[in-house]
């Protein structure tokens, strides 16, 4: 195996020596007269190896191997390069082709394809220049995140994946089944006569796929103080958008004795302290992102760490709206949710970097969050963001039990589903606050990638799971 100081990265930041062994995928090959230039990446960084080969000194045979894909074992020294653009270069002692890619049909060429082509071979898509750079920003962006919660005393709770409440209310949900489906077992009487017969199926009711992992994350945040989850969760919505996954990973801190301020504080601190630390560790790869993808990348992420977020309230954030003297698409009204166009001329237009906007009138938000003493709004807050809108969204959560019930009773929604969530509020109950991320529209931020397809190792959305 290769361990680290092998890596193309380390030998690239390292001085020239001899005896250097190195693996890697063929990028590209170039023959001159009397020389081969090989471009050798093994995953560890944008930049790829260059490996001078003097074909006088090798088989013919094995060099005709060593064609853009294949994948190659070199043994050389590495000397410093006499050609502009790198410091370093290995000069080949041994070549070794390790597996053979047939130039007639390896699909990635060098020609830049489309991300829709790429898509098409997810298996080889991981070896282009722009998914080498989307998956060590994720990596990066994964562990400073779970960094930042280990460094704040947080407690990671692994929440379930399969769930059989489906009151988390987030969204349309899959349904897990193990009950055949050509001969589904129906109840024979009762008032529920002809309905399938979930007491038969494996957990004795209906169960799902998670949706949020909020609800047990406050089971956990009443116990622990400051929790977090960091997980898969699912959503049957047939929305085939570019912002949208059937499966995606979701960050959710949930914080016992946090008000609503303290939540706005917090999610600044987080989304300032994981953005900077990506910058410092992938600051190759955001340059890439910055010349190849989108060029206001740096700058806005920039932006998000040296400002100090606005705060304003829905209300002052309609009014603003209104005055603007803007066409929207959506038309602004108080009481409307705020859509993609006016979170971004807020943030874009007016106010020029983040803004987080508090108190949704509660008729928009959801059940949990607590109302405030005005009887028409909640303590929810979203982080909207330049270029992208909102990227957190959350509450401080109704803490009291009978107002709880109220607006589960109010909404439609049967208490018996809740009752654990009701019972937090009478044994020891707290207030709490906490908020939801989702991990991909991140990296769509951090990266300026467009289609959430690209930034998601697997992408799973309606018609597609291939891979
Ligand atoms: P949207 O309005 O974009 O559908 P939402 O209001 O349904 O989002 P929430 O239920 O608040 O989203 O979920 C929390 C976070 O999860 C969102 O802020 C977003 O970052 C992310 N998210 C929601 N749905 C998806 C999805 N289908 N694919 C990827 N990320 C998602
Ligand atoms: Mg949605």
């Amino acid at each position: 195996m290769i361990l680290r100081g092998n890596y193309i990265r380390d030998l690239l930041s390292g001085d020239a020596r001899s005896d250097v062994t190195v693996h890697g995928w063929v990028k590209t090959r170039r023959d001159s007269k009397d020389v081969c230039f090989v471009q050798l990446n093994d995953g560890s960084c944008p930049a790829d190896l260059q490996v001078v080969i003097s074909p006088a000194n090798f088989d013919a045979d094995l060099l005709r191997r060593v064609t853009t894909g294949a994948c190659i074992r070199v043994n050389g020294q590495l000397a410093s390069s006499p050609a502009a653009g790198q410091a370093l270069e290995l000069q080949a002692m041994e070549v070794k082709v390790i597996g053979e890619a047939d130039p007639a049909t390896y699909p990635l060429q060098k020609k830049g394809h489309t991300m829709e082509f790429l898509r098409d071979i997810g298996h080889l898509r991981t070896r282009s220049n722009t998914f080498g750079s989307v998956f060590r920003v994720r990596t990066s962006l994964a562990q400073a995140i779970h960094s930042f919660f280990h460094e704040e005393g947080f407690l990671y709770v692994h929440t379930p994946i399969i769930t059989a409440s489906d009151c988390e209310g987030a969204g349309a949900m899959f349904g897990v089944s193990t009950l055949d489906m050509l001969n589904v077992p129906r109840v024979n009487e009762g008032a529920q006569r002809g309905q399938v017969d979930f007491g038969q199926d494996f957990f004795g009711k209906p169960a799902y796929l998670t949706v949020s992992g909020q609800l047990e994350a406050e089971i956990f945040a009443l116990a622990f103080t400051n929790v977090y989850t960091f997980g898969p969760t699912f959503r049957a919505e047939n929305s085939n958008t570019p912002r949208h996954l059937a499966e995606f990973w979701m960050i959710e801190p949930e914080m016992a004795f946090c008000d609503l301020q303290d939540d706005m504080f917090f999610a600044e601190k987080f989304l300032k302290a994981i953005i900077a630390r990506v910058m410092d560790e992938c600051a190759s790869d955001l340059e890439f992102f910055n010349k190849r993808i989108d060029n206001s990348v740096l700058q806005t992420l920039e932006n998000v760490v040296n400002s100090v977020f606005e705060h304003i309230t829905y209300t002052e954030a309609i009014a603003l709206l209104e005055k603007s003297g803007q066409t929207w698409e959506f038309p602004v009204s108080w009481g409307s949710d705020l859509q993609s166009e006016h979170e971004r001329y807020l943030t874009e237009q007016v106010f020029k970097k983040p803004v987080i906007v508090v108190d949704y009138p509660r008729e928009i938000k959801a059940f949990y969050m607590r109302a405030n003493d005005d009887g028409k709004t909640v303590r929810a807050m979203d982080v909207l963001a330049p270029r992208i809108g909102e990227i957190i969204g959350g509450s401080q959560r109704e803490e009291r039990h009978d107002v709880l019930l109220n607006r589960i009773t109010e909404q439609g929604l049967d208490p018996a589903s809740y009752w654990w969530y009701l019972e937090l509020r009478k044994y020891g109950s707290a207030p709490h606050a906490g908020f939801g991320l989702g991990f991909e529209r991140l990296m769509l931020y951090l990266t300026g990638m467009k289609n959430i397809r690209d930034v998601i190792p697997f992408p799973r959305t309606p018609g597609t799971a291939e891979f």
